[in-house]
C-alpha cells in the first residue's frame, strides 16, 4: 500500500520496524533512519524482509526535508525522542506527508512536557491537508483508547479513569531504565499531577502510593502517582470526567537507586563544568546506564497495563477495568526485545497502518481519544497485544 519512514534506532523502533515487516501488504517499503546509522543497520540485519537505512538528524530540518523528498514517504513514524517531534513536524510540513508518534514534545533544557507546542500545528497540519498522531504507543496511546473503549461499549458517563502501568518483570539489573533512561528519569522525578474537577492538582514526586493486585495471577506490587501526558488529553476528550489519575509501579531497589543519584545531583538535567568541560548530569548519567535494548534477552516476567474506569451505565454505578498483560520473553521470541519496547513499538505500527489505510483520517493535528477505538481494539488483539475486559 505504501512506504513508511522511520525514524529513531532504539528499543522501540526495533520492536516497530519488525511489527511493519510483518505486515507487509500494507508496509509495502520500510525505511529506517537515525543519528548512528549502524543501529539502524543491526536492526535491519533482523529482519528477512529488506529495509533501507539512512543517517539523519533529525533535529535538522532541512537535512529531514531532503530525506523525506527522496524517499517519499506516506507516513513518517517518529520512535527517535520527544525533542525531535517538533523538528520532524516541521519537515512534514514542508514536504506535505503525515505523522506519528509516540511521545510529546519537551524541550531539552526543561523537564517538561505537555501537548501544547505539538496542538499549536493544528491549523498549519489542516491547512496542508495532512494528518499528525500524537501518542500512538501503550502509554499514552492504548490507554486512551481502552478509555474511549469503555466511553464507547461500557458506560453511558465516565467519572474516574485510574491508568495502571505495573511491570512485574525483572531484567536482573541493579538499575536500568525500561526505555530512553534520560526521558524515563526525567519523566519520574518530576512532580505528580491528576486532574480533578477541572483542576491539576500537584503531588510532590513519587509521594503517593498504593498496593495494586493485578489480575490473573501476577500478584501485587507499589504503584505511584505520577503526571502522564495522556491524562492531559483524557481531560480534554472524555466529556463528564471528574477525575484521572496514573499510576507506575517501581520496586524498591529501582526508587533506592534513585533517590541516591538525585540526592547526588545525578539527575540534574542543567550542565555542569567538570575539568574545563560542560557535562549535562543525567546524560552522563544515560551513557553508563545499560542501553535498553540491550535488556530484551535478561527480562522475565509480565507487564500489565491498563485503566481502572468508574462511571455510569444505565442510572448505576459501574467499575470496568481494561488491561493488557505481556511476557518479557514471549516479546523476544518473537522481535529480539522486552514487553516495554514491545507495548510501545507495536501500537505505533497499528497507528501507522490505520492512517496509512485510511481507517483513521483527518486533516490536522490528532490524540488517540478522537478516533473509533474498535479498529485499534482489533489491531491489538491481531498483533500481539490481546485484552480482556472486567467489569464490576
Ligand atoms: P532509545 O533511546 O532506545 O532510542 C532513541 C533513538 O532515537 C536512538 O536510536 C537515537 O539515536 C535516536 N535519536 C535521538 N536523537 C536523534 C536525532 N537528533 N536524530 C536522529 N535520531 C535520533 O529510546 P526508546 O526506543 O526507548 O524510546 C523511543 C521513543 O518512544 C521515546 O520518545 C520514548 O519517550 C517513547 N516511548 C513511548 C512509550 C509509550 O508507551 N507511549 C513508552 C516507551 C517509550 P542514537 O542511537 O544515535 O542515540
Amino acid at each position: 500500500m505504501g512506504k513508511v519512514l522511520i525514524i529513531g534506532a532504539g528499543g522501540v523502533s526495533g520492536v516497530t520496524v519488525h511489527k511493519c515487516a510483518q505486515n507487509s501488504d500494507v508496509f509495502k517499503e520500510i525505511v529506517l533512519a537515525s543519528r548512528t546509522k549502524s543501529k539502524c543497520d543491526a536492526i535491519a540485519a533482523q529482519l528477512k524482509r529488506p529495509v533501507k537505512t539512512a543517517q539523519v538528524d533529525a533535529d535538522n530540518v532541512p537535512e529531514l526535508v531532503a530525506l523525506i523528498k527522496k524517499e517519499k514517504p506516506g507516513l513518517v513514524l517518529n520512535v527517535a525522542l520527544p525533542y525531535q517531534d517538533l523538528h520532524i513536524m516541521d519537515a512534514c510540513l514542508e514536504t506535505g506527508v503525515n505523522y506519528l508518534d509516540t511521545a510529546n514534545y519537551e524541550p531539552p533544557e526543561t523537564a517538561k512536557f505537555e501537548y501544547s507546542w505539538q496542538w499549536a500545528y493544528h491549523e498549519r497540519f489542516k491547512k496542508a491537508g495532512i494528518m499528525a498522531l500524537l501518542g500512538s504507543g501503550f502509554d499514552p496511546g492504548v490507554t486512551s483508547v481502552f478509555c474511549t473503549y469503555i466511553q464507547k461499549h461500557c458506560l453511558d458517563e465516565i467519572h474516574e479513569i485510574d491508568i495502571i502501568d505495573c511491570n512485574a518483570g525483572s531484567h536482573g539489573q541493579p538499575f536500568a531504565t525500561n526505555f530512553n533512561p534520560e526521558i524515563n528519569i526525567r519523566e519520574i522525578t518530576a512532580k505528580g499531577r491528576y486532574w480533578e474537577n477541572g483542576k491539576w492538582i500537584e503531588t510532590a514526586s513519587l509521594s503517593v502510593k498504593q498496593e495494586f493486585t493485578m489480575p490473573e495471577g501476577l500478584g501485587s506490587l507499589n504503584i505511584y502517582l505520577m503526571y502522564h501526558e495522556e491524562l492531559e488529553s483524557i481531560a480534554k476528550h472524555i466529556p463528564h470526567l471528574k477525575r484521572a489519575r496514573f499510576w507506575m509501579s517501581f520496586g524498591d531497589s529501582y526508587l533506592k537507586h534513585l533517590e541516591v543519584l538525585r540526592n547526588v545531583g545525578m539527575t540534574r538535567i542543567d550542565e555542569v563544568d567538570y575539568n574545563g568541560h560542560k557535562i549535562v548530569p543525567l546524560k552522563f548519567l544515560k551513557a553508563l546506564l545499560p542501553d535498553p535494548a540491550s535488556l530484551g534477552s535478561l527480562t522475565k516476567g509480565k507487564t500489565c497495563i491498563g485503566c481502572k474506569v468508574k462511571g455510569i451505565k444505565d442510572g448505576k454505578e459501574k467499575n470496568v477495568y481494561v488491561y493488557n498483560i505481556c511476557d518479557h520473553e514471549e516479546c523476544y521470541k518473537e522481535v529480539q526485545s522486552q514487553a516495554i519496547s514491545y507495548t510501545t513499538g507495536v501500537p505505533a505500527m497499528i497507528g501507522a497502518k490505520l492512517m496509512m489505510t485510511g481507517v483513521w483520517k483527518g486533516q490536522g493535528v490528532f490524540n488517540m481519544e478522537q478516533f473509533d477505538p474498535d479498529p485499534f481494539m482489533a489491531e491489538l488483539n491481531r498483533c500481539g497485544l490481546p485484552w480482556k475486559v472486567v467489569t464490576f
